[in-house]
């Protein structure tokens, strides 16, 4: 069980991944902690999600980026997984991390979804939203 280093807090969700150390975000005091992992394995909630962005059309140094594993990592489970990615050269995705007060703004906006539509994936406490477009 993990608490709150500034408050003790026991409400706290994963919030990223930073050098290979798992990120909390305390819910009570919105405070930042990092925990040390026991061992070497990086959570299966952040390879799902990595290769979940792959099969997106995400680069691997987007996904560095996004989620804090190296791509070199995101390579290895892309290959271990045996994940092959449809090339499709009509679309390409665009993406915005939104927070849930955020999310139902976004998509008021028609133009937001039109076209292709949108994909909305969970990542730590925020929303991901991968949309889809036709290249020009
Ligand atoms: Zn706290």
């Amino acid at each position: 069980m993990k608490y709150c280093p500034q408050c003790q807090s026991k409400n706290v969700v994963k919030s990223g991944v930073i050098n290979e150390k798992q990120r909390y975000k305390c819910k009570d005091c919105g405070y930042h902690f990092t925990v040390n992992k026991t061992g070497k394995q990086i959570d299966m909630y952040y390879v799902t999600k990595a290769l979940q962005l792959y099969l997106e059309g995400l680069t691997y140094r987007e996904i560095e980026r996004i989620i804090g594993v190296s791509h070199v990592s995101v390579m290895n489970w892309v290959k271990k997984y045996n994940i092959n990615k449809v090339k499709d050269l009509n679309y390409h995705p665009t993406y915005k991390i939104l927070s849930q007060s955020e999310l139902p703004k976004y998509f008021t906006d028609p133009n937001n979804t039109k076209g292709a539509g949108v994909i909305v994936t969970e990542l730590g406490d925020k929303y991901m939203v991968i949309k889809w477009e036709r290249f020009k």
